[in-house]
């Protein structure tokens, strides 16, 4: 958790208006869009604040410069050279790309870890700016509206749905950019080929970076990257994206090609990996953020999930679950008062309390919940807690339908009374897990290589994938490859 930057006034407010045909700038065709440039323009710049506000932004200058620099030289070949393009880096270990409206791309710093060189990269940034020039982003963000005005209005009116809310504008806001049909798929991955070809990089490395997504998503089986997940058949699209690279680079007549391997990997060299710690982790039942210097227990063998805008933290088998987040308001009386309003609650008991020394507000309400038809029925009883600390009002929530709450009520109380300061500097001093590049300096398998480099053997095949090799690959004396190491 870093913040609460998602609002519900901000889904909310886009409701386009329809406008007529427009001509696609990448086909030429006349089609039914529901935006026009300036609405276009004026969404990218509206949501570019809450994306990077939700992910936060992921700070390295070098890497910045190169995505830029790269970016803007795309942008200036491809078939809507006038607009003007944004790309930034996001602070997630997850795998993916994104665009949205407008010419906004996103690249998370879990994508940048797994390129193995800049025509890969090259290849990923083509396509994100294809979804924009060929307006696919345009053409999704109007189906995606409806489903979430469903989605908040499931939140006033609905039951349910409010212990999922936070979570699922969350995900909604991933679902709102990422959902393409595969017709738009594929002809992104036709893009770019393109586009890089045109800047000068071999597109048939893009193709090779499916396999590194496909064996990522068959070794987690969750986290799966949406870049793929869209795509049902990654081995047809893996062989099309090779032949059109082909084909692209037998009409240019060119054949010097860039890939830089190297250079790719020594810009890369210290980029953080995997969850940062710095950011909220559990360790025997306690979760821990050391940059707010805060703690609280959690409820043994209940599954936490810490999103940067939010912790959920859930019973095992869903009947009961608690949520954290920053809140807003002038005291913690204020912010009861206007989730009250906010989520029309029914309040039963309400009272000013101390948590370990922190201005408190407690209170226990219900929500009145309304089905399709209308018809009133019983939401979750909730127990929540305003704490105030520092200059951050910290709101936590726990939900479970009424006749359960009674059993959940200590556990809940628990974790919320055991909100605290951290101030062992043990548990603040973490490290997170970052890139290390190394030479390689005999002849040897990767496999041997990484053993020579003291990583754990249960990590060789998620390192090996981090390679965009197999174990049982050759090396050279003085390759490049990435190790990871705690500092
Ligand atoms: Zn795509």
């Amino acid at each position: 958790m870093k913040y609460f930057g998602i609002k519900i006034a901000l889904i909310a407010a886009v409701i386009m208006t329809f406008n007529g045909c427009s001509r696609n700038p990448v086909t030429g065709k006349k089609e039914v869009m529901l935006m026009s440039k300036a609405q276009e323009l004026a969404l990218g710049k509206q949501y570019d604040p809450q994306i990077s506000a939700a992910y936060g932004v992921y700070k390295d200058a070098k890497l910045q410069a190169f995505i830029n620099d790269k970016g803007k030289q795309m942008g200036r070949i491809s078939h809507r050279p006038d607009l003007n393009y944004q790309f930034k880096i996001m602070d997630s270990p997850v795998v993916n790309a994104f665009a949205v409206p407008g010419g906004y791309i996103y690249f998370t710093r879990g994508i940048m870890a797994h390129f193995n060189n800049e025509a890969e990269f090259a290849g990923v940034l083509g396509h994100e700016i294809g979804h924009v020039t060929a307006r696919h982003s345009a053409q999704q963000q109007t189906k995606a509206t409806f489903a979430q005005i469903g989605l908040v209005a499931g939140l006033v009116a609905g039951g349910e749905k409010f212990a999922q809310f936070a979570g699922t504008a969350q995900q909604g806001l991933q679902m709102l950019f990422l959902k393409f049909g595969r017709d738009d798929e594929s002809q992104s991955d036709k893009l770019g080929v393109e586009y890089s070809t045109r800047i000068g990089y071999d597109a048939k490395e893009m193709a090779g970076f499916f396999s590194t997504l496909d064996r990522l998503s068959a070794k987690s089986g969750h986290d799966i990257p949406t870049f793929l997940s869209t795509h049902p058949h990654p081995h047809d699209r893996f062989t099309k994206v090779g032949e059109m690279a082909s084909s692209w680079q037998q009409k240019t007549g060119k054949t010097d090609y860039k890939i830089n391997r190297n250079q790719y990997l020594r810009m890369i060299d210290g980029l953080v990996y995997g969850e940062d710690p710095r950011q909220g982790y559990v360790d025997n039942n306690v979760f821990y953020h050391p940059g707010l210097k805060f703690q609280f227990p959690t409820p043994t063998n209940w599954k936490v999930a810490n999103s940067p805008a939010q912790v959920q933290i859930a019973e095992p088998n869903g009947k009961a679950a608690i949520l954290f987040q920053l809140g807003q308001g002038t005291s913690p009386r204020a912010a009861a008062q206007e989730l009250v309003q906010q989520a029309q609650l029914k309040v039963i008991e309400q009272s000013d309390k101390k948590v370990n020394g922190l201005n408190a507000y407690v209170m226990v309400s219900d929500q009145v919940a309304q089905d399709q038809q209308g018809q009133q029925q019983q939401g979750p009883r909730i127990l929540s807690y305003f704490i105030q600390y520092g200059n951050n009002l910290y709101v936590m929530h726990g939900l479970s339908a009424q006749q359960d709450f009674d059993r959940y009520f200590s556990l809940f109380q628990n974790t919320m009374e055991g909100f605290n300061k951290l101030t062992d500097p043990s548990k603040i001093n973490v490290k997170p897990e970052r890139i290390s590049i190394k030479t390689v300096p005999k002849n040897c398998t990767l496999k041997q290589a990484l053993a020579d480099f003291k990583m754990a053997p249960t990590r060789y095949e998620e390192l090996a994938i981090l390679n965009g090799m197999k174990q049982t690959d050759r090396l050279t004396t003085g390759t490049l490859i990435k190790v990871v190491e705690k500092k």
